[in-house]
């Protein structure tokens, strides 16, 4: 089955910081699947603008060795590659200064779709607005996307909002969170709201809980002294997890467009309860023989920024009162794996004699790796001697039920959309300085009683204490795995 290609506009893309890890990494492949792709033609351009001084040549240099190294498709579609060159071109810039402007305005036009991509620290991000404004490069329509973090708290958040307000409207922000270009995330919201069977049971009377894990291997070696300003809450509770957890909790919006869906998840964080200190497990991982631990790679050896995360977290409405929602998230863990996991309640009582249950069915959406989704259902098992039952999972696997689709990973539908003028899956301004408000207060919390994090075992699934938190409740966490 191959994806239906629906092509763009001509558009021109400038990437701002287009020199950088981010653009070589995900945003020139995610441009060059697309157009491979058919999704636009030789007539986009591509203007990549950083602080390096470079030729049109030299940066489609630069661009066709980060195809080599970062997309798969580079070498099955080499004559594509020429085409897709051709496309590029790049001034060089400095955010700050008055340098390159005027250039840059004379290969882009206001006739046309224009995106500005701020892939840059967001400390430029004012002065970028201001420029674009200043020079009359921004046409009326163009678009501005933002790379997180967005802001290191509420307050901060807010100016970011307001300084970029000062030069555009709601409507051309386009603040990036890549969780929400996956497919398994949208396919949650077809699940939920396109089947006459999960709605009716999305609520506390049939869901017990739902765990929510983004688990890495990795640690923070080579950006430790970057990450130690930041740690698990603000890198990816705060922006990905809570996204995941309003695509979960959020009520039907009575249309799929954009404002609709964020009122909605706007909601959800509003509803969300203070969390109690002993519901909230920090961590730290230990070093190995051969590895490093966390504080050595943070290059502070008092840090008391966590690489783990455990909490529980309520909220108070009247559809999920008495759920709680488990998130979770490290670096150096068992395993590289993401999961979304609603565990609905056990039966009440079984007519099967013997039967040892409880048996619990769980909806479980691998986000990564292998992204799917997965049913565990009660059946019995096969053969005589009997109704013994067990748990088995029905699994939808998308590799396999769409054989041969080939969907779009999430930058590459996330900068088609930016071009389309989707913004169902950015984020709003309010939705972020609402999810700051929510965790700003936890976060002043452990840093005022200078809580130190608990220690943890690289390739473990975090402390014991994160164990805990669930087994107070008679409950588990799921595996880790791969
Ligand atoms: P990077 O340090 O690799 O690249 C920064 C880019 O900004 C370079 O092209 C550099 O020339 C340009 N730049 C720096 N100062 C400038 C100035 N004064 N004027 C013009 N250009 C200037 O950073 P990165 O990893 O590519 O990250 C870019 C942004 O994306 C950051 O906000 C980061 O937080 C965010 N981000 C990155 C990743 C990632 O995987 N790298 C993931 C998520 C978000």
């Amino acid at each position: 089955m191959a994806s239906r290609v629906i092509p763009v506009a001509p558009f021109d893309l400038v990437v701002f910081g287009g020199t950088g890890d981010l653009a070589k990494r995900k945003i020139i492949p995610a441009l060059f699947r697309r157009f491979v792709a058919g999704q636009f033609e030789e007539d986009a351009r591509i203007i990549g603008a950083a602080r390096a001084a470079l030729s049109g040549a030299e940066y489609r240099t630069l661009a066709e060795e980060a195809l080599k190294e970062f997309s798969a498709e580079y070498v099955e579609n080499s004559k594509e590659v020429a085409a897709f060159l051709h496309m590029l071109d790049y001034v060089s810039i400095d955010a700050t200064g008055d340098g390159g402007w005027e250039e840059l305005k004379a290969k882009t036009s206001t006739d046309r779709v224009q995106a500005f991509y701020f892939s840059v620290a967001p400390s430029l991000f004012g002065a970028l607005a201001e420029r674009l404004h200043a020079y009359q490069i921004a046409g009326p329509e163009a678009r501005v996307v933002v790379e997180k973090p967005f802001g290191r708290d509420q307050e901060t958040a807010k100016a970011l909002n307001a300084t970029l307000a000062e030069y555009f409207d709601e409507t051309q922000i386009y603040r990036i969170d890549h969780y929400l270009g996956k497919e398994t995330v949208q396919n949650l919201m077809a699940l939920r709201f396109g089947n006459m069977m999960f709605e009716p049971l999305w609520n506390n009377h049939y869901i017990d809980h739902i765990q929510i894990t983004v688990a890495e291997t990795v640690g923070v070696g080579g950006r430790g002294a970057y990450y130690d300003k930041s740690g698990a809450m603000r890198d990816m509770v705060q922006n990905h997890l809570m996204q995941l957890l309003c695509l979960i909790a959020m009520e039907p919006p009575a249309i799929y467009d954009a404002d609709a869906v964020r009122d909605e998840k706007l909601k959800v964080i509003r509803a969300l309860q203070p969390v109690a200190p002993h519901h909230i497990v920090r961590g730290q991982y230990e070093a190995t023989d051969t590895a490093p631990s966390y504080r050595d790679d943070a290059e502070n050896p008092r840090s008391f920024t966590e690489s783990f995360i455990a909490m529980r977290c309520e909220i108070a409405n009247w559809r999920w009162a008495g759920v709680p929602f488990y998130l979770r998230t490290g670096k150096k863990l068992r395993a590289r794996s993401s999961e979304i996991a609603v565990v609905f309640k056990a039966l009440g009582h079984s007519i099967f004699e013997g039967d040892t249950g409880p048996h619990r069915n769980i909806l479980s959406i691998r986000l990564q790796p292998n992204e799917g989704i997965d049913m565990t259902v009660t059946v019995k098992e096969p053969g005589p001697g009997g109704m013994r039952l067990i748990d088995v999972p029905l699994d939808l696997t998308f590799a396999e039920a769409m054989a041969g689709t080939d969907s779009p990973e999430a930058y590459e539908r996330l900068i088609m959309d930016v071009i389309r003028g989707n913004q169902t899956l950015f984020m709003r301004g309010d939705e972020v300085e609402a999810a700051w408000r929510w965790t700003d207060p936890l976060i002043n919390g452990w840093e005022a009683r200078n809580d130190v994090p608990k220690q943890y075992v690289p390739g473990s699934s975090g402390p014991e204490d994160a164990l805990m938190l669930l087994h107070r409740d008679g409950r588990r966490w799921r595996d880790i795995k791969a």
